[in-house]
């Protein structure tokens, strides 16, 4: 049988979220493209992060800075040298390794090295045994080259995260607008790394979106705000409608830390892939002074700050929320999933598909349905969808049964159904269905949008 993911990820092509890159052609396994319900609720995500993270505070501003960069910047970050290891990967679970460690980690545990080398030894994220790629030269930074020359002097990368955009803007930002540590930059963009088994329908892509913030602190209150932003992440998404239940922290092993990091907390969800149920949706990271030390040895510029109070110069530490766009799309498709029994009209049941989206994410806010094609009803219902399309999304749906049309809209995650019908002519009202408790209201036909706002608020 079909597994809640296999059917999530059937949903999501058959209405228009997502559908493969190139389909025509055969389609790729490495990218998606996001059709007409996806990329709504992809700009409603990123509007809520935006909200949170940027517009509705004093101390974190906006940049957006270019996907290619001055191959300097990669130098001096460590990628160019840290994404050239050979490495193995998980077939299961994406997990990717040194290969040598896995060995190291196996004869240490065991005491004698594996004979059938990678073949004996069980993934540590998901416990599938002996299922690694071979190793492979990796260079996680995809390529390019620019200008006319074709040989290696115009040799450029697509940015693996959009962090190293924000550091090399840290001292144009904090001069154009005058903030001062604590702070925050904040961009929403897309990365791209060459992923040697991209899978797990979005979950893994080699082009895929970030939401990044690097958090600019006094050194010595870093450990506290590590903390404060693991829990506003945290908050944030259980805010939007993920259940604590299906979220938990992992903290990366001191010994397994990434080159800059002195510590690493990642934000999982249940998604339910098979061998590990779980994935990661967000890093948080204490990147220490690294990134502004780094660009300040390879550029010649100090990015150092000098406070003026105690007229003392340091280097902020930061503090970095990391968190995939795509993901968590991802994962707030997979939490809103639900089929339930309902009774029909005849006095039987019958299986309800519907996405219980945060109001706010969802794609489409209201559909307005005139209760059949008749000349009497149709102009009212397409007058009303004109005057709400000023405020919000909303679809006007004229074909099939009534029924059809609820459930057309409660498997997208419409909140709110407005049929027009016989009786609107004479009473100037129409109902409003809600979508979770499928409860019917008649509202006045020139109070729809008052009726709307407060409910679809944010
Ligand atoms: P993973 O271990 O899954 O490869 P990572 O630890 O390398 O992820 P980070 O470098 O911490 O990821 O990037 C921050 C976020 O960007 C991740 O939490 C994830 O949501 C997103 N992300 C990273 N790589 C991909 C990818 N290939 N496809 C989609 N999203 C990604």
């Amino acid at each position: 049988a079909p597994s809640r993911l296999d059917n999530v990820i059937s949903l999501a092509k058959r209405r228009g979220f997502v559908f493969p890159c190139s389909e025509i052609y055969g389609g790729t396994r490495s990218a998606w493209d996001y059709g007409p319900l996806g990329v709504e609720l992809k700009e409603n995500i990123k509007r809520q992060w935006w909200r949170a993270m940027v517009t509705s505070r004093d101390d974190i501003v906006g940049l957006d800075s270019s996907v290619i960069l001055a191959p300097q910047v990669w130098e001096a970050s460590g990628h160019i040298k840290a994404f050239v290891d050979p490495l193995v990967e998980c077939l299961s679970c994406h997990k990717r390794y040194r290969e040598d460690h896995l060995l190291e980690e196996f004869e240490e545990k065991k005491g004698r090295a594996p004979e059938g080398g990678l073949a004996e030894i069980a993934c540590a994220n998901c416990g599938t045994r002996g299922q690694f790629t071979e190793p492979k030269m990796f260079n996680g930074l995809l390529r390019t080259y620019l200008g006319a020359a074709s040989d290696d002097s115009g040799l450029h990368y697509l940015r693996p995260e959009t962090a190293q955009g924000i550091f090399v803007n840290f001292e144009n930002v904090m001069r154009a607008s005058r903030v001062k540590p604590p702070f925050g930059i904040a961009q929403v963009g897309k990365s791209f790394r060459n992923e040697i088994t991209p899978g797990n329908f979005i979950f893994r892509t080699r082009e895929f979106e970030q939401m990044e913030m690097e958090f600019f602190v006094v050194p010595g209150t870093d450990e506290e705000w590590h903390q404060t932003w693991i829990d506003t992440r945290h908050a944030w998404y259980t805010d939007l409608g993920i259940a604590a239940d299906n979220l938990r922290l992992f903290e990366h092993p001191q010994e397994k830390l990434s080159h800059y990091s002195k510590r690493t907390v990642d934000i999982e969800y249940r998604f339910g892939f098979q061998g590990s149920e779980w994935g990661e949706l967000e890093g948080i990271a204490n990147r220490t002074d690294f990134d502004l030390k780094t660009h300040s040895e390879h550029s010649g510029k100090d990015l150092s700050y000098l406070d003026p109070a105690t007229n003392e110069r340091f280097t902020p530490y930061v503090i970095e929320p990391a968190a995939g766009l795509s993901r968590s799309l991802m994962a707030f498709l997979v939490e809103a999933y639900e089929e339930e029994e309902v009774p029909t009209a005849k006095g039987g049941t019958e299986t309800r598909t519907v996405l219980r989206l945060d109001r706010r994410l969802a794609p489409v806010k209201a559909a307005v349905l005139p209760l059949s094609k008749s000349e009497e009803l149709v102009p009212t219902a397409k007058k009303l969808a004109d005057e709400l399309r000023a405020h919000w999304n909303v679809e006007l749906d004229v074909t099939q049964s009534i029924g059809k049309r609820y459930r057309r809209q409660d498997e997208v995650g419409t909140p709110f159904c407005i049929t027009v019908d016989f009786d609107t002519k004479d009473d100037q009202a129409v109902t409003i269905r809600d979508r979770d408790t499928m409860q019917q209201e008649r509202v006045s036909l020139d109070k729809v949008a008052e009726y709307l706002a407060p409910k679809l608020l944010g």
